[in-house]
């Protein structure tokens, strides 16, 4: 079990083995940890790199000019090219270098209030959440040769990429409930599972997650949606109850009929759609697991009827509890509130340039995206219903500079108001968006001198 075994094939890149043997020559243990040698031990290439040492944080930064101590943890960043020499690949993202440490006095079942530092690598390992993640390769001092250390038995749950407690499951999701996040959205990111004992356990205990801020449950979701297969963690979410506590509207998916893929419910539908919609895409895939959120409210309403604006409030709702950044919430937001848009192959060139307006120019390939998610998940080909007749007209539209928005109509306010000696105000505005659907319907009259004549008999013939 606490075997310490050389591995040959661990190698850290050139940059991160100098940092390591600085802290030795100095006397120091110091270790490779987390989630950079899960990935090293996995042939993934490691985010970002976290070491851990008996150094305290004054002797880590008198090491290291130029390293910034980052928190009351014993942190502290040093940057990849601090070392003086210049080496091959390195990334801009700085090495976290912890002080071995234990944790105590967790209280609200959030983070621990107290920590102290430790002299040794396996208290450090003691504290962490999940036996792959509980892994350390270094040394305790200069002169000996590098080793795996595995006290929990974390090489063993590697090949599976099973998310194993360390120590009792129970007592540690108490603590610290995000770790019950981490589990299913590192079952997601690995692709992996979760241990009977440990799924028991979150399943026991899912409800402390109430007591989590809501900015640390949405910084999991996010990297839960940028998994390959986000599915993996969604579906734990929804067994384990997790998902109940923060989203009921989503939970209550489960069992809502629907009449697309025979056998699916609104949940697996909502779940498919998720999958559907590529990585590189994390908006889009917010939007999938939110676009049919307003559904179980509007049961009652006919055929869902409603159930993309209702959809919308309930999405900024859920939104604004996880403190996703504004620019991304107002994106989904309205990605939701659209989501049901139709299109009919009989429109004009005109009412592809109102579709276009409706929408917004920076929404169309997103809610095209989201589309094409929907339709896979509905069991129907990707353009179901002249999606790509849609799309390829659209585009056409915006290769012709047409008129779409105010600011493209060849006169602006001041223009008008010069012209009709007319003040600013409701009249103004209404005037300009006369002008704009006109030139919308047909471009032609997007001409200074028509533009001025059409303003002039609006108000002339206005009641
Ligand atoms: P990722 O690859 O997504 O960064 P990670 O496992 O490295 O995954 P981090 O948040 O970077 O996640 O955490 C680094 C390490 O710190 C973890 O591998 C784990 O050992 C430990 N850790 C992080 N959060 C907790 C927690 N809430 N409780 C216990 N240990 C934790
Ligand atoms: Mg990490």
């Amino acid at each position: 079990m606490n075997g310490a075994q050389s591995h040959p094939e661990i190698r850290p890149p050139a940059d991160v083995l100098a940092i390591l043997d600085r802290l030795w020559a100095a006397g120091h243990a110091a270790y490779i940890v987390g989630g950079s040698l899960r990935d090293l031990l996995l042939g993934r290439e490691a985010k970002d790199w976290d070491l851990a040492t008996s150094a305290r944080p004054e002797e880590v930064q008198a090491l290291f000019p130029g390293s910034l101590y980052e928190n009351a943890f014993g942190t502290v960043a040093v940057g990849r090219d601090g070392l003086g020499a210049a080496v091959a690949g390195a990334r801009p993202e700085p090495v976290q270098i912890t002080t071995f440490r234990s944790d105590h006095d967790y209280a609200d079942f959030r983070r621990p209030h107290r920590i102290e530092f430790a002299d040794r690598v396996a208290d450090d390992l003691a504290r962490r959440d999940f036996t792959i993640n509980a892994l350390a390769w270094g040394a305790d001092r200069a002169g000996e040769s590098p080793r795996l250390i595995d006290p929990h038995g974390g090489l063993e749950d590697l090949g599976p990429r099973t998310l194993r407690a360390v120590g009792d499951p129970r007592a540690r999701f108490g603590e610290d409930a995000l770790r019950m996040l981490r589990a299913v959205r590192l079952a997601a990111t690995l692709d992996g599972g979760i241990e009977a004992g440990t799924l028991a356990a979150i399943q026991a205990r899912a409800h402390l997650v109430a007591h989590l801020s809501g900015e640390r449950i949405g910084a999991e979701m996010e990297r839960l949606l940028g998994a390959p297969r986000p599915s993996i963690g969604l579906e734990l979410m929804a067994s384990t109850g997790l998902l109940a506590v923060i989203s009921p509207e989503l939970t209550a998916q489960r069992g809502i009929a629907q009449n697309k893929v025979p056998g699916d419910d609104l949940w697996d539908h909502t779940v498919k759609a998720v999958d559907a919609v590529p990585a590189g895409r994390p908006a889009v895939r917010l939007a999938a697991l939110l676009h049919d959120i307003g559904k179980p409210a509007t049961i009652d309403e006919g055929p869902f009827r409603g159930h993309d604006a209702v959809g919308a409030d309930l999405a900024a709702a859920l939104l604004e509890r996880l403190r996703t950044p504004r620019a991304t919430a107002e994106r989904v937001v309205a990605l939701v509130r659209h989501h049901m848009f139709t299109y009919d192959p009989t429109w004009g060139d005109a009412g592809v340039r109102r579709f276009i307006r409706r929408i917004g120019r920076d929404l169309l390939e997103p809610l095209f995206a989201l589309r094409e998610a929907d339709n896979l998940a509905s069991g129907q080909a990707a353009d179901a219903h002249g999606l790509d007749e849609l799309r390829r007209r659209v585009r056409e539209q915006l290769a012709g500079h047409v008129v779409l928005e105010r600011g493209d109509l060849a006169v602006d306010g001041e223009d008008v108001m010069a012209y009709l000696e007319l003040p600013p105000g409701p009249r103004l505005g209404r005037i300009l968006d006369e002008l704009l659907e006109r030139a919308i319907a047909d471009p032609a009259v997007n001409e200074r001198g028509t533009l001025l004549a059409i303003a002039r008999s609006l108000l002339e013939n206005a009641p």
